[in-house]
């Protein structure tokens, strides 16, 4: 009897009807033998109209009490599956994520899991019930809600996958969403994006930081860390969807597996600052303590001088510039904020072995007559900054240019390795 957590996303979970359809889902895992844990998101946009409510009230809300608004979302939404699937005859247990003990630091609107308490919830399963757990909230040791960022719900089914499982027994881990899978690209972004039967971590990670929101980033990163594999599936079709697992030796075949792109992103300048050490981690401890993500840091030196730049979502601009003018208060130069901006990626694990593949990127976008503003490169991943308004169409081209609407060509032994790896399916 193996342990499945299952996560139901927002729009698999929007109305009382599909809330039903999940359970039934649910039931019938239990009845084929496995211990069910459902995760579920709040209801359809319920997330997206809370904040909105917040807004009516303050532009600027706190975030904890944001977070504790945002939470509810999700209670709403355990305690009606938990509703459904006991009026299948089935006992269901709904937990908060401060019930299930899952503690988190004090980040609000972004917190970190630390820990899980795991026993509680094995003890709910060897009771023969099908536990049902809040995604996307946790609570700080003194016991304030605290949420784990936009699309969090993924990361705590997975973590609770991880908590729930041995070295010797891992617990599967099904993340029931509106899509059949991982596509080479966002399908409503790119109409001739492929469904991948499988995509290593390294490459789900790098896809998800650059905005493929069909998996948060930090659920890829409990995957990797406990090896435990993450499947993808659509939640009301039979699809078996995509597997998210280690690297396979094949894998390096493929040069790219995926394109993203970071639609709406702002640059900062701090220019004019003194060429000496430590300046740099001057700027950054400001940034740190903010805690955002930057991402594209250049730096040109040019005599006593240097311009640091890097890049940042739009939605975290406002506080950057108020951890940059703080760097700027201390060192002097000059501040300044470019928005419009959008980043085109590729990524595959294929990179390491595989020449040319900035080369078809660079040309694509070249022929295209679209401006490349700046390119950044890790071992599996080529980004180009390009105006905002050319982003959706570098995507398409760049997509195009790699072939990725098109089964790739594995060598034969290869092949038959990828074809002998088997989807379990409930
Ligand atoms: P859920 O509410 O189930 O968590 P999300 O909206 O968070 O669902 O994620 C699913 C969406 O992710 C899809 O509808 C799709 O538009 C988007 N998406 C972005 N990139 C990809 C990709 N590479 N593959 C599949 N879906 C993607
Ligand atoms: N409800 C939260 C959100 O909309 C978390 C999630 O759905 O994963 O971001
Ligand atoms: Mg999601």
């Amino acid at each position: 009897m193996s342990i499945v957590v299952q996560k139901y996303g927002g729009t698999s979970v929007a109305d009382a009807s599909k809330i039903k359809k999940c359970a039934r889902r649910a039931v019938n895992t239990a009845i084929e033998g496995h211990q069910v844990v459902v995760v579920v998101s709040a209801m359809g946009h319920t997330t997206d109209e809370l904040i909105d409510l917040a807004g009516e009230i303050t532009d600027r809300p706190r975030s904890r009490e944001l977070d504790l608004i945002m939470a509810t979302g999700e209670t709403v939404s355990t305690a009606l599956m938990a509703m459904a699937i006991q009026s299948m005859g089935v006992d269901a247990i709904a937990f908060t994520g401060a019930h299930l003990g899952i503690t988190t630091d004090n980040n609000h609107t972004k917190a970190k899991i630390q820990s899980i308490d795991a026993e509680r919830i094995r003890s709910e399963l060897a009771g023969g019930r099908i536990v049902v757990a809040a995604g996307f909230q946790g609570v700080t040791p003194d016991g304030t809600t605290t949420t784990l960022g936009r699309g969090g719900s993924d990361t705590t089914a997975v973590a609770l996958a991880c908590a729930l499982s041995s070295n010797h027994e891992k617990a599967v881990c099904e993340i029931f969403t509106d899509v059949d899978g991982v596509y080479t690209a966002d399908p409503r972004r790119v109409p001739t994006a492929r469904k991948l039967q499988r995509i290593s971590y390294d490459e789900m990670l790098e896809l998800a930081s650059l905005g493929a929101g069909v998996m948060h980033s930090r659920a890829v990163m409990f995957g990797r860390n406990y090896g435990v594999p993450i499947h993808v599936r659509h939640s009301q079709k039979p699809d078996p969807g995509t597997m998210i697992i280690e690297e396979t030796p094949d894998m390096e075949q493929v040069s790219v597996v995926g394109a993203v792109l970071t639609p709406d992103l702002g640059r900062v300048s701090l220019r004019k600052i003194p060429n000496r050490s430590g300046v740099q981690s001057q700027i950054f401890k400001h940034v740190a303590d903010a805690d955002i993500l930057v991402d594209d840091i250049v730096q040109i030196e040019y005599g006593d001088r240097v311009d640091l730049s890097f890049t940042v979502e739009f939605k975290d601009l406002a506080d950057i510039k108020s951890a940059v003018s703080k760097a700027q208060e201390e060192l002097g130069g000059e501040m300044a904020v470019e928005v419009g901006l959008a980043k085109v990626s590729v990524v595959g694990v294929g990179m390491r072995t595989h020449t040319g593949v900035a080369a078809t990127m660079f040309k694509a976008l070249g022929d295209a007559g679209i401006n490349i503003a700046n390119i950044t490169t890790s071992e599996i991943k080529i980004s180009c900054i390009v105006g905002k308004e050319h982003g959706e169409k570098a995507l398409r081209i760049v997509h195009d240019a790699f072939g990725l609407d098109r089964e790739p060509q594995i060598a034969g032994k290869m092949k038959a390795e990828a074809g002998a790896f088997a989807v379990k399916s409930y």
